[in-house]
């Protein structure tokens, strides 16, 4: 078995990013420049974009912390996306997920300028994601598709089982590795909470994607052996040993299935900094189409 490193995979793409930036603000230019809205105070988003910002620091990147209060209206939300679509100094943006009940989160996705959506959620860059086009590809599946051209793992002809169908990971996965490129060229199987027979599915990947959102939901008896594994799975659970009083459990039980792997993702050290390095590739993109 081996893991799949993302913690030093997003680091070698850090220092890519950071040696891209100086070579931008020597030529005289202004560094490309992120800008995240937080709305309310949920503890788990707090963290991501307090991250979000530390690697912009990190490579060079300017940054803005939009922070609005839990009563935010709609209306509130709308017109700061306004204002951040027409700000010149801003190339990209993100609106942390999720938002206050009383906000409708489509119509948020709906109000960002396509060319700043470094997070690649708008329709116009999931219809491009869909068509081969070039677009902004969301931060998690372009992470996966990192650390499988990376780790240069054979996908032509393999059969990927990606296991959720959401919006931001399991659907445009599962669009890319089925797509005629490479990574890609797998035969693809999209599974559900409605999936029959998920077991047996899971067992006959050799590529498996588990995106759930359930604690180790997949177990030894559901991974072919050779299999490559990716956890994208984080739920937050409690644990007075640390100090943070939480740690992060993925979907797929580690210790069970890790030794009947060819490669498999470590919660939280593989697909979660590959997500944050992909939004510093996204936001780079952004600057570089201005
Ligand atoms: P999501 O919106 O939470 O949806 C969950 C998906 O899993 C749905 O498609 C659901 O099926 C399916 N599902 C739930 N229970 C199932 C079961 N028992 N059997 C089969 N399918 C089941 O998905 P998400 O936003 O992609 O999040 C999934 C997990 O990934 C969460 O833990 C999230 O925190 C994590 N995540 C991590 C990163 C990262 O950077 N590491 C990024 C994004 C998300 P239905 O559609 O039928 O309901």
């Amino acid at each position: 078995m081996q893991l799949l490193n993302g913690t030093a995979c997003s680091q070698q793409i850090r220092q890519e990013i950071a040696l891209e930036v100086e070579a931008i603000v020597a030529a005289g230019k202004r560094p490309p420049h992120l800008a995240a809205v937080l709305v309310g105070d949920d503890g788990a988003s707090q963290n991501y974009v307090g991250m979000k910002v530390r690697d912009c620091e990190e490579v060079g990147f300017g940054s803005t912390t939009v922070r609005m209060k839990a009563s935010t209206t709609e209306a509130e939300l709308l017109a700061k996306i306004d204002e951040l679509n027409s700000n010149d100094a801003i190339d990209g943006f993100i609106v942390q997920l999720p938002l206050p009940s009383q906000i409708n989160e489509n119509n948020v996705i709906l109000a960002i300028d396509p060319t700043k959506d470094v997070d690649g959620f708008c329709p116009e860059n999931v219809g491009n994601l869909s068509l081969g086009l070039p677009t902004f590809v969301s931060a998690t599946p372009n992470g996966i598709i990192e650390l499988l051209r990376r780790y240069e793992i054979e996908t032509e002809g393999k059969h990927c089982v990606v296991l959720g169908r959401s919006n931001i990971v399991g659907t445009p996965i599962a669009v890319l590795m089925s797509r005629n490129t490479n990574p890609g060229n797998a035969t693809v199987t999209l599974a559900h909470s409605r999936t029959k027979n998920l077991k047996k599915l899971c067992a006959s990947a050799d590529i498996l994607i588990v995106a759930i959102g359930r604690t180790e939901f997949v177990t030894a008896d559901m991974v072919k052996d050779g299999a490559v594994v990716f956890d994208v799975g984080q739920t937050r659970v409690s644990d007075n040993t640390r100090k943070s009083g939480f740690r992060n459990v993925g979907d797929v039980d580690f210790e069970q299935v890790k030794d009947k792997c060819s490669y498999i993702t470590f919660v939280t050290g593989g697909v979660g900094p590959m997500t944050r390095a992909s939004l510093l590739q996204n936001t780079l993109k952004a600057y570089q189409r201005r």
